[in-house]
């Protein structure tokens, strides 16, 4: 029976190991099982599932992800938790722990043992320090993954959805896009967790599309002009592009690319949808 979702258990199970909280980690436990079931349910974790877990943490979401998918993989880098994960994970014999930094674990190779290579769900509250890196190295890496639902700062889930012409849409949100269907599933106050964080969280959805929406023949590409352009998001296009040595491109070569676009050379990335970008890349 899972039963950390009761924050009294929780407390005792911290005491019980004298754990102390380890803010460089980000550490903020849930203690709120009607959040841990809402995540489970937009996830949509099912008997045949195989589960990554990000920060399984003291294990309290892990022990309902362990009671409704067939495996569950929770990746922990906080050594003391180990202990404690043993514990109170010991009536579950479909969860393994791997004491180990997200960001180094080969996760296409743990796909493969725990799930022969099958697409997996990751489900996480997220330490909010890494949030990028590790969802872009997911999806960048090509593990099989089918979806990602994961608990992130609020600001950066608005980010991750934003339509161009705002002012949360910049990198983030087309690299999102480009990747997944990006839907938020909760909005999560500070007193769900403990200790409770400075932000407001919400829980989205990344359900991975088969194919991307837009096609550009180099992605890797279209994303380094997409971050030159949003690294100095005052300025035009023209300027920022061709302020970005490394991408090896002259003013008049941005100009001309704009023009074939039908585009004014005033306009900036702001406004750029992803097909946009695909197709000024392409020119470029
Ligand atoms: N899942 C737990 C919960 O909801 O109560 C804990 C969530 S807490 C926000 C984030 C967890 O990620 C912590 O347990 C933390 O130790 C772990 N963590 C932080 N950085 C990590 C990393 N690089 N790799 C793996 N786990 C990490």
């Amino acid at each position: 029976m899972a039963d950390l979702g009761n924050p009294r258990n929780t407390i005792a199970v911290l005491q019980k190991y004298q754990f102390r909280f380890q803010k460089k980690f980000g550490q903020n436990f849930l203690i709120d099982e009607r959040v841990i079931g809402r995540i489970l349910d937009a996830a949509g974790i099912g008997s045949g599932d195989c589960v990554v877990e990000i920060g399984p943490g003291i294990g309290t979401m892990t022990q309902y992800l362990a009671e409704r998918a067939r495996e569950v993989v929770a990746v922990e880098i906080d050594k003391m938790l180990v202990p404690i994960l043993a514990d109170t994970l010991s009536a579950y014999d479909n969860v393994t722990v791997i004491n180990e930094d997200i960001l180094k674990v080969d996760i296409a190779a743990l796909v493969q043992e725990k799930n022969g290579g099958r697409p997996v769900k990751v489900v996480a509250n997220l330490p909010y320090y890494i949030t990028t890196p590790i969802i872009m190295g997911l999806f960048e890496s090509n593990v099989p993954v089918e979806s990602m639902t994961v608990m992130v700062q609020k600001e950066v889930a608005e980010r991750m959805q934003a339509k161009p012409g705002t002012k949360d849409y910049g990198a983030l949100s087309l690299a999102v896009q480009y990747y997944a269907k990006a839907e938020t599933a909760a909005h999560v106050p500070p007193n769900c967790f403990m200790p409770r964080p400075q932000v407001a969280s919400t829980v989205v959805k990344l359900q991975r599309y088969e194919e991307p929406p837009v096609k550009a023949a180099d992605a890797g590409r279209m994303f380094a002009i997409i971050r030159a352009v949003f690294n100095q998001r005052r300025k035009t296009m023209v300027n920022s592009i061709a302020n970005a040595k490394e991408l090896g491109v002259t003013k008049e070569q941005v100009l001309s690319a704009l023009e074939c676009m039908g585009e004014s050379p005033a306009v900036r990335g702001e406004t750029f949808t992803l097909a946009k970008f695909a197709q000024f890349a392409d020119l470029l």
